[in-house]
């Protein structure tokens, strides 16, 4: 190990230590609720329930795929100043022996702080019966969405009492924001004759979304940290594609668009949109909120769907 190295151990264990030394749950002397979040969808519900009050570091930067990740120095150091660690859960980072665990264990953050935002979410599975194979991406259900946030809210209710009246006001505003998005998901979906409502996209992302409004799932492989895009797998995508007709494919803003091209070359379905599925928009596009990318979704999809 080289001095540097050295060097840099050393700071990181004494902010280890510093971190969880003033055991006390009062937050930074700044006044405001430290939080670290995962991935960008769960940053963006944060910052809509702290507000001013919180400030939020986020993990996976837009782009990279948080069902696997590399943290950096300044990541471990975010999180040992940290009041709380907000996580998906389901999964998303990769379960108990995940990357996100696995920082929370390194600047050993105490158990309370490490907040699963799905807590609650009734779990749907890749493989029926197989408990380790549960879908994380519930968020792309706006039911799901209210569950969250009023996870978040009373978190950061319990860490900062102070304001707790102001993260019940931005939790109920909020979910009154995602009512309203569930309330038309449902009209627009529920628009849609029965044998076009059928989504076809690249990962298995839509399980939670397609089981709420009653969509039939076609996907090229069931998680981003399996094989994808396999010859097999494409040759099954395209005789589900020839059995069940689809309007439209669609692909994910953080996929390979390589395999989902071959089901179109060879079906002769175009792909219609790029949909959300891991990430929101980068910033200033269409869909760089959560809200946002719950309403481009739908949109695309009720669109390429009805054509
Ligand atoms: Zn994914």
């Amino acid at each position: 190990m080289n001095t540097t190295w050295k060097i840099l151990l050393a700071s990181i264990s004494a902010l280890a230590l510093a971190g969880c030394g003033d055991s006390s749950s009062e937050p930074e002397t700044s006044g405001t609720v430290q939080a670290v979040s995962t991935f960008s969808i769960l940053t963006d519900i944060v910052e809509e329930i702290g507000g001013e009050h919180v400030e939020v570091y986020n993990l996976v930067p837009v782009g990279q795929d948080p069902h696997e990740y590399e943290s950096t120095p300044s990541d471990t150091k975010a999180l040992s100043d940290a009041d709380v660690f907000f996580v998906n859960g389901l999964n998303l980072e990769g379960g108990e022996q995940g990357w996100a665990a696995r920082m929370a264990n390194s600047v050993e953050m105490e158990e309370d702080r490490f907040v699963e935002t799905t807590n609650g979410v009734e779990p749907l599975y890749l493989t029926e019966g197989v408990v380790d194979s549960v879908n994380p991406h519930a968020f792309l259900d706006p039911n799901v969405g209210v569950i969250m946030a009023e996870n978040i809210a009373a978190t950061l209710v319990e860490i900062d009492p102070e304001n707790a009246q102001i993260y019940q006001d931005n939790a109920d505003a909020y979910v009154g924001e995602l009512t309203a998005m569930h309330e038309q998901y449902q009209q627009e979906i529920g628009d849609l004759e029965e044998d076009r409502r059928v989504l076809v996209t690249s990962e298995r992302a839509f399980q939670y979304m397609a089981a709420r409004y009653d969509l039939l799932e076609g996907y090229i492989w069931s998680v981003d940290t399996d094989d994808i895009g396999t010859p097999d797998q494409i040759i099954s995508t395209i005789d589900f594609v020839e059995e069940h007709q689809p309007p439209a494919l669609f692909l994910e803003s953080n996929v390979a668009s390589a395999p989902m091209e071959t089901v179109s070359e060879d079906t002769g379905v175009e792909i219609y949109a790029t949909v959300f599925s891991d990430e929101l928009a980068a910033e200033g596009e269409p869909g760089d909120t959560y809200l946002g990318l719950l309403e481009e979704n739908l949109t695309r999809i009720s669109e390429g769907l009805q054509q």
